[in-house]
């Protein structure tokens, strides 16, 4: 094993995990492979053919992408070719059944069409895996649904003895127990990796969508460009996506640009101009990803927050494969915090919009952070973190300026409380502001004691101190329907029922550029 390892890839060593993942292959085992983007998951699918002299079939979404990892692998001298509907040469299908490639990609439509005669030969020329990459794609709870990926478990019957490898960067159970059932594995060998990104710094900034702003975007932006790192601006929609890509247009800095509404043929030539540095931005939406194997990507901006925390930590993981430090940061705006229903608009199901909603309001908590944000990534997926400061994201490295804000809290978590939580965050702040609107007055909230306590402040410097109370579990938002709703949690209520305002332990909280005026 080694020996192909150094023979056609290079490496002299394994990294974690890639041994024993190729092992269990080669003994016939099902894999389950969980490892995060940049871990070196393809060679656990590369290796096993160049041992056993049998085709691995590997299924994966995209043909710009199986292009360039067939390139890639023939410089090697694998025999590596690939199926899709628009693969039009007749040999390589001929090619391909008798067993002349050492590694065959094909798309999940592929897949399913091929005739019961093509892998009956291709079975009988010898198959050593059947690999699914990006399978995440088959689960409704992952980021990326994809309807072709669910009838990929047909092929579970046609090839019932072959190992198949199932791979994926996204960690969460719900998705992991959906790939196991999808697929029909059977007790797999399961992988999984650490998700820390160590090389990645985390950094989260609340802004305007203002001048001043894209003028900082674009000194950040040229600054990489000057070190030959490339950076991808991920928005959340292709208005935006045009806005900025002629914003830097505009300002002198070349970029690609790939979205949803662009024809397929346009946004592979753009993608393929990305990954050969033909210039150095790509301002996308999150069509833009799937198996982006680009080295140098030091920079990975989001522009708005993130539809789902799968997807941010997905999406910012892009930067810094090559293990070369590298630099995520997210852009939001309060306002962004309202596209829920946005986001739910392909929900069919009430389950369906629930975790839509879930995967949103934890990518909204994700902002909200004053604390150690890769923690509370690695945390959402299952992992434990040894050290509470990781040294490397905006909340562990900026000197932090805390003061006590007992009194504000005790204020605003009672008035929550009087609300009876079934409101969200609006209420209660007009309360503490002595509104007299009608919603105040039609629930005789102008009655309650804490009625105008809170005017001396702004309602956005308010809701910044709710939402640090949610990011520290005191408040606790929840989803009626598509409406949330805020209430307070049992640490909240600890705190209420401790005592009165000027009797109790300090609350220090974090100031935030809100909190701060
Ligand atoms: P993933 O699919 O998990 O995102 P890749 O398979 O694309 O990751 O691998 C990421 C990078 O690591 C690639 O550039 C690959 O060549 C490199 N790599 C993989 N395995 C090894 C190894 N054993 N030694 C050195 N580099 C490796
Ligand atoms: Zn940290």
């Amino acid at each position: 094993m080694e020996s192909s390892l150094k023979e056609y890839f290079g490496f002299s060593k394994f990294r974690p995990y890639q041994k024993e993942i190729v092992e269990n292959i080669l003994q016939g085992k099902d894999c389950l492979v969980v490892m995060a983007t940049g871990s070196g998951k393809s060679l656990c699918y590369q290796v096993p053919p160049l041992i056993a002299q049998k085709t691995a079939v590997v299924v994966s979404p995209l043909i710009s992408l199986m292009q360039d990892q067939v390139m890639v692998l023939k410089q090697r001298g694998i025999r590596a070719e690939y199926l899709s509907s628009a693969q039009t040469d007749r040999n390589v299908h001929t090619n391909a059944e008798s067993g002349q490639f050492d590694i065959l990609y094909m798309t999940p439509e592929k897949a399913c069409m091929l005739t019961a005669s093509f892998w009956s030969r291709l079975l009988e020329s010898g198959i050593c895996l059947f690999a699914v990459d990006e399978a995440h794609c088959i689960s409704e709870w992952g980021h990326n649904f994809r309807v072709e990926y669910k009838q990929l478990d047909k092929l579970r019957d046609v090839l019932s003895n072959i190992p198949f490898v199932a791979l994926t960067a996204t960690a969460t159970e719900k998705v992991r127990g959906d790939i196991i059932n999808s697929l029909k594995l059977q007790n797999p060998h399961v992988t999984i990796g650490s998700f820390d990104r160590k090389n990645l710094f985390y950094s989260v900034v609340s802004f305007d969508r203002s001048n001043t702003f894209l003028n900082e975007l674009v000194s950040e932006i040229s600054a990489c460009i000057q070190k030959a790192g490339s950076t991808i601006i991920y928005c959340t929609t292709v208005k935006d996506v045009e806005q900025i890509f002629e914003y830097l247009k505009a300002a002198g800095i070349e970029a690609g640009m790939y979205h949803g509404q662009m024809s397929n043929k346009a946004r592979e030539d753009c993608h393929r101009a990305f990954i050969r540095d033909e210039f150095y931005v790509m301002v996308a939406t999150i069509a833009f990803g799937m198996g982006i194997d680009k080295p140098n990507i030091r920079h990975v901006i989001h522009y708005g927050c993130p539809k789902s925390l799968e997807s941010y930590y997905q999406e910012s993981g892009r930067c810094g494969r090559d293990g070369i430090p590298s630099f995520c940061r997210l852009y939001f705006t309060r306002s962004d915090f309202t596209k829920a229903d946005f986001y739910c608009a392909d929900a069919r199901t009430a389950d369906q919009r629930k975790a839509i909603m879930e995967s949103f309001m934890a990518a909204q908590r994700y902002c909200m952070l004053t604390t150690c944000r890769r923690n509370f990534l690695l945390g959402y997926f299952g992992e434990k973190t040894s050290s509470v400061n990781c040294g490397t994201c905006d909340n562990c490295t900026n000197s932090k300026q805390e003061s006590d804000m007992s009194r504000e809290a005790f204020l605003l978590m009672a008035c929550i409380q009087s609300c009876q939580g079934h409101w969200g965050l609006n209420l209660p702040v007009d309360v503490l502001r002595g509104s007299k609107s009608k919603k105040v007055l039609d629930g005789k909230f102008d009655k309650l004691p804490f009625h105008g306590l809170g005017k001396d402040k702004p309602a956005n410097w308010w809701k910044a101190l709710a939402y640090q109370l949610i990011s520290q579990d005191y408040l606790v938002e929840t989803f009626r329907d598509i409406y949330k709703t805020v209430r307070v949690g049992p640490r909240g209520m600890q705190f209420l029922n401790s005592c009165n305002p000027d009797h109790q332990p300090p609350l220090y909280l974090t100031l935030t550029p809100e909190l701060a005026v």
